[in-house]
Order: structure tokens, then sequence, then C-alpha cells
């Protein structure tokens, strides 16, 4: 079932029912991309036409901000619960494990996708990590065609919204991968040079909080963020679900 939060349509799951769909996904032929919009996603689908369609487009959407979920409270269609990227990112990484499958990192600082590939192999002995570029590239043609190179199953692309999204709509097919994931500053987590809150912060839904109090720089990305929250209060009122 989708659930519609002001144009961007989520699909109403629980983070381990979205990762036996990424598992089915995974061994299904094909190529399907799973995007992991933030309440900064859905402000910015408002405004980018593209966006949204591209968003609209992949076969799993899950809602990665505390405030998608309470946006969908006020529309009266709840979903159950947030779904942190990451968290599928994991479930996912443990799914190829047990398939001994090949993974490509794409994104990120230069090394920084490196660094997260090690560390990653460590703790999934059996994925085979099979390449990794940063994301700071101009001519899309040559990193495709290295990607297809490598043969993997899957990708975790992490250039940020909505550059991560609309590539892996256009070139996530000519990738060769079964599935693709835009997955924000995940490489930057996995490489242990960003910290994930703690546990008990991220039950509150604190998570985004405890990110301010470590970036301080993102206060004017986050300042729009209750917009998403007196939008939806505004569709509610209109009684509409646009
Ligand atoms: N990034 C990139 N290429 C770019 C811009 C950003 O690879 O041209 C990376 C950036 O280094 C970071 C990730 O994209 O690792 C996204 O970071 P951000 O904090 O914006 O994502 P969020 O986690 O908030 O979705």
């Amino acid at each position: 079932m989708k659930i519609n939060v002001l144009g961007v349509d989520f699909d109403q799951v629980t983070l381990p029912q979205a990762v036996e769909v990424g598992s089915v996904l995974l061994r299904s032929a094909g190529f399907s991309y799973v995007v992991t919009p933030n309440p900064e996603f859905v402000l910015m689908a408002e405004q980018d036409e593209a966006f949204r369609t591209v968003l609209n487009g992949a076969r799993l959407t899950i809602p990665d901000g505390i405030g998608v979920v309470y946006a969908s409270r006020i529309l009266g269609t709840p979903l159950v619960s947030r779904v942190p990227g990451i968290d599928f990112a994991s479930g996912m990484l443990a799914v190829l494990n047990e398939m001994g499958g090949r993974l490509f990192l794409l994104g990120a600082k230069p090394t920084v996708a490196e660094t997260a590939g090690n560390k990653l192999s460590e703790q999934y002995s059996n994925i085979v990590i099979c390449g990794t570029h940063d994301g700071y590239f101009k001519d899309d043609a040559p990193v495709v065609a290295e990607i297809a190179k490598t043969c993997p199953d899957m990708i975790f692309v992490c250039l940020g919204a909505p550059r991560q999204e609309k590539w892996l709509a256009e070139f996530g097919p000519q990738t060769g991968a079964k599935l693709g994931i835009g997955l924000g500053g995940a490489l930057d987590v996995f490489a242990g040079n960003v910290e994930r809150a703690p546990e008990v912060w991220q039950k509150m839904g604190l998570e985004w909080a405890y990110r301010l109090t470590k970036e301080p720089s993102r206060i004017g990305r986050m300042a729009r963020l209750p917009l998403i929250l007196t939008k939806a209060t505004g569709v509610r009122m209109r009684g509409k679900k646009a």
C-alpha cells in the first residue's frame, strides 16, 4: 500500500518488511531502485517535478525521517514507522552476505567509499566489494562503464539528493546491478567518519537533533523542516490529499 505525503508515494512497510521486499528485488531479473526520502526530499520534490517523478518511480520508497511520519499522521493516513535508510542498508548487506553477492559503493569524498568498503568487508565476509568511486565526478558515462565492468549485484549511490535518485533512474539499468539504493551520507557512517545518534535518541525520533549537535552548519537546511508539518496541516484542513 502507498501513502501519499505531499506528492511523494511512500510504502507502508516496517524495516523487516522493507528488507524482505529488497531481498526479492535483489533476486529478480532487471534493475530496481529504492529511495529513502526524508522531509527535505519531500519539500524539494514539491518544487522539482522531475525529482518527484523519479521518487515515485522507485520500486520501494521508505520514510527515512520522523518528520515524514508526523506529516502522514497529520494527513490522516499514518505511516506505521520510520525506516532509516542506514538500517535498511544494513539489512540489505546481511541479505547480500548470505548470497555471497557483489557490492559497488558510489559517492562521498575521495577515499571515503574505499574506507567504507574495507570496514564492510570486515563485517560481512561473504560480500565482494567489487569497486568504489567517489561522488565528485562530472561525466557519468565513464563511471557507469567502470561500474558495469565490475558486475555488481547491488549498488549504494550516495551523491546527496536529488542527484543520487536522478542518477539511479537514468543510469542504474546500465550498471548491470539488480538493485540500487540512494543512501545520502551512509558511506560517511560506514567509513566511521560520521557517528549515528545513540539508540535512545533514535528511539525518541531525535536523530536529526543529535546530527545537528554534531554538524551545526546543517541548521540552515533543518530550519525548513517544520514546513512539512505546516504544509500537511494546510492540506488536511483543506480536506485534500495532494
Ligand atoms: N556528495 C557526493 N557528491 C556531491 C555532493 C555530495 O558524493 O556532488 C556526498 C557527500 O560527500 C555525502 C553524501 O553525498 O557523503 C550526502 O550527504 P548529505 O549529508 O547531503 O546526505 P543526507 O545524509 O543528509 O541525505
